[in-house]
């Protein structure tokens, strides 16, 4: 019997974070060090060292949060131990870089390429299983000359199978969790076979689980000669997050990276022009505009697009993620976030609704809709929210006006919608994001963030989006 669930992973990958940091246990240095061995290619460590100087795992460790972009500590804190115990690939990391290939050498030297299913997982139905595999080679094709065949009977280029704990080849898998599949670069023989851990539960698109259509897109991926990219967002990222299969679209980075081995598909249908490839976020870039600003349980989160960062206090660099991977029924280009102290958790708005949340679970009856805040009839979406600890109170923006929400009556305050601009001089674009940190009062306009004394009402700075997010190309 299979139980296991990916909220469980989740969970500890938060529980790691969001409460006091527990030490780190025997057990997890072993953990770690087998990890390092297993992803970033630490050899074993024989005796005491000779040369004085850094030890290898601490350069390993750094290694490994450089690529995660986590805070380099070289220590194993609670963070990297979390990033460790997410479900990932079992196909190791590679030198810091966004995509990243096997070789140019190493890539199919045709371009028709056959593939052959093996056995079947009993998680999904035998035409969720084909269909799967089927749209996840697809991904590849739709964007480069290659194009798939499958096969019955016989060897084909990429012979896809499921197994558990030894499977034939020298890597066993590792029961349920952490390495949920792995796949071998083109060749002959084992190249380009992709394995699937069965001791995982793969889903055909539900949240539960693992979509098998996203781990075989990945794997795939090294089946035809990428490596594994740093970029948060590309399909190539090691880690699983769930993404919904229906509107899946191959991110800008993955498609530069098969791309650069087997160049552009030519004969695309003209009628049926492919979406524009996602591009990830760039903290850096000064002209990028937030969708929302929200803290939680004491970290900074910026949303923008499909992504978020977490930025905690003590961090120096801002760790970016995929909305989905902490909230997976959580919608992308959100208009509005904030956090409520009085109930613990964080609502999400987009259009006519929200979303709440506890930390990272769902709360029922949710997403509802944003009449249940109490606005006037016509108001279909808000800008910004935020809350106000000292008062209570959450302000939600509107156009060029605001409204008072009290959290512990749970109802709109008389006497709004108030103009902006009265509360908060100097402000004359429109509200684009805003939150409350330390006291102080951030108000989003486009790329500048407005810092306030609420009580007061007084305009301390004009900042860039970079004073938090801590844009860390330098
Ligand atoms: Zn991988
Ligand atoms: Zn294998």
């Amino acid at each position: 019997m299979k139980s296991y669930s990916l909220c469980i992973i989740l969970s500890l990958a938060l529980t790691a974070h969001c409460a006091p940091a527990s030490p780190v246990t025997v057990q997890d240095e072993g953990f770690a060090e087998s990890y390092l061995k297993n992803f970033f290619n630490l050899t074993e460590e024989t005796g005491p060292t000779i040369r004085r100087g850094i030890s290898p795992v601490t350069k390993k460790l750094s290694e490994m949060q450089r690529f995660f972009g986590l805070q380099i500590t070289g220590t194993l804190d609670a963070d990297t131990l979390a990033m460790m115990k997410k479900p990932r690939c079992g196909v190791p990391d590679g030198k810091i870089a966004r995509f990243s290939t096997f070789g140019s050498n190493l890539k199919w030297q045709t371009n028709r390429l056959t593939y052959r299913i093996e056995n079947y997982t009993p998680d999904m139905s035998v035409s969720q299983i084909d269909d799967s595999i089927e749209k996840a080679l697809q991904v590849w094709a739709n964007v480069t000359p290659l194009r798939f065949t499958r096969i019955k009977s016989g060897t084909a280029d990429i012979m896809i199978s499921f197994g558990s704990r030894s499977h034939g080849d020298y890597y066993p898998f590792d029961g349920p969790g952490n390495t949920l599949a792995h796949a071998f670069a083109p060749s002959l023989g084992i190249g380009g076979d992709a394995h699937f851990d069965d001791d995982e539960t793969f889903t055909f698109r539900s949240d539960r689980g693992f979509v098998l259509f996203m781990v075989a897109a990945h794997e795939f991926g090294h089946s035809l000669g990428l490596s594994h990219s740093d970029d948060p967002g590309a399909l190539m990222y090691p880690t699983y997050s769930y993404r919904n299969p229906d509107t899946f679209v191959l991110p800008r980075d993955d498609v530069n990276g098969i791309q650069s081995l087997y160049g552009p598909n030519s004969d695309k249908d003209p009628a049926r022009p492919e979406p524009e490839p996602p591009t990830t976020p760039d903290s850096c870039d000064s002209t990028m505009v937030l969708d929302a600003v929200t803290t939680l349980r004491g970290e900074m989160i910026f949303f923008k697009d499909s992504f978020f960062w977490r930025s905690n206090p003590q961090s120096a660099t801002a760790e970016q993620k995929l909305i989905t991977s902490f909230w997976p029924n959580a919608p992308s280009n959100l208009d509005a976030a904030y956090e409520s102290r009085q109930s613990d958790r964080i609502y999400l708005f987009k259009g006519r609704r929200v979303w709440a949340f506890s930390g990272y679970k769902p709360v029922r009856g949710y997403p509802k809709k944003l009449t249940i805040f109490g606005f006037p009839r016509g108001v279909t979406k808000i800008d910004a929210a935020l809350y106000d600890a000292e008062s209570g109170k959450t302000l939600f923006f509107v156009g060029n006006n605001y409204f008072s929400y009290d959290e512990a009556r749970r109802r709109m305050d008389q006497g709004f919608p108030k103009r902006v601009d009265q509360t908060f001089s100097g402000l004359t674009g429109k509200v684009t994001a805003a939150f409350q940190y330390r006291g102080f009062t951030y108000i989003y306009s486009g790329p500048y963030m407005f810092e306030y004394h609420l009580r007061s009402k007084r305009l301390f700075r004009v900042l860039r989006n970079s004073y938090f997010l801590r844009c860390s190309n330098f």
